[in-house]
């Protein structure tokens, strides 16, 4: 799944995958090619931030099955 941000320098948009970037991988400013990666430090705190998402989304899925 991929997302998008703007770039803090130009204001370009960075198409990236938040599970890649999980990984490690760079991805790069399409309009001024300025890197986005992550710290080793926010990967623990993307990583984090991710399974809880996916836990609510879970959560809210299994509300959905039980009301319809
Ligand atoms: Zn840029």
């Amino acid at each position: 799944m991929s997302s998008q941000i703007s770039c803090p320098d130009c204001g370009g948009i960075i198409v990236f995958d938040a599970h890649a970037l999980l990984r490690g991988e760079t991805f790069v400013c399409t309009g001024c090619r300025a890197m986005l990666t992550l710290s080793r430090d926010s990967v623990s705190t993307v990583a984090d931030a991710m399974s809880k998402l996916d836990a609510l989304r879970k959560r809210s899925n299994e509300v959905r099955r039980s009301s319809g």
